[in-house]
């Protein structure tokens, strides 16, 4: 799967897909992450991005034509939906992420300053995502969620399947607390029943455990 990023800050996103799980997706072919700068679609001087909005108001606001021809330069190479980062968008969860893992590649537009001209939404037929109720600087750390949320989820960049299918909120919203070696920590035990090496036992605890931790998620989530 391809993402394409189109940024003002293309030098974020490098070290974070040099680790980990998809870092490991990239080595193996399965991920491609493509950064662009949405300054080498401008046609002036000052490479300038950002223009002042119509009605006035403060800030400043993408302007439409540098993302509009990042997009028309990428199109060839990724058939894939464009996405803005926004956080009044489509909010991202389990569900989401998984029915993005199904598209052939991801063209991720990250906002800045006080977002992206609307034009871009419109003209491109672009779905906006949030990564939650708050309001960060720029859409490149919620792009980079995005990414991991979706990548981790093809087929062969986990290395254990099963653990994607133990994932909170594939199944439950939960999964069970999870503890290795040593067994006593300062005092701190970790549960008999996982030393006792009965599996039927320790299937049934874990089930309970996610359980209850489902409830407390779904009584934090009705408060809002
Ligand atoms: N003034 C705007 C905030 C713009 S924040 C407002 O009131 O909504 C600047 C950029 O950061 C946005 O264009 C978007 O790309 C990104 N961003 C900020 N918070 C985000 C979130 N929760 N989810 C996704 N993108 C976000």
């Amino acid at each position: 799967m391809r993402f394409d990023v189109v940024t003002i800050f293309p030098g974020m996103f490098g070290p974070v897909f040099e680790h980990g799980v998809v870092g490991r997706g990239i080595e193996r072919g399965i991920v491609q992450v493509h950064t662009h700068d949405l300054r080498d679609h401008t046609h002036d001087r000052h490479r300038q991005v950002d223009d002042m909005p119509f009605g006035g108001g403060p800030g400043m606001v993408l302007k439409p034509e540098p993302v509009f021809e990042a997009v028309d330069s990428i199109r060839p190479h990724n058939p894939g939906p464009v996405v803005l980062m926004e956080p009044w968008g489509e909010r991202l969860d389990q569900n989401l992420a998984t029915e993005l893992a199904s598209e052939p590649g991801l063209i991720i537009v990250c906002g800045r300053y006080e977002g992206i001209d609307d034009r871009v939404r419109t003209g491109l037929g672009a779905r906006e995502i949030s990564i939650g109720d708050y309001v960060l600087s720029g859409g490149e750390i919620p792009a980079m969620v995005l990414i991991d949320a979706v990548a981790r989820l093809l087929p062969g960049v986990v290395g254990d399947p099963e653990s994607l299918s133990q994932d909170s909120f594939s199944t439950d919203p939960a999964g069970w607390p999870q503890f290795t070696r040593p067994a006593d920590y300062r005092g701190l035990m970790v549960p008999d029943v996982l030393l006792s090496g009965d599996h039927a036992r320790i299937k049934q605890w874990r089930r309970r455990q996610a359980a209850e931790r489902t409830s407390a998620h779904t009584k934090e989530l009705n408060k809002t």
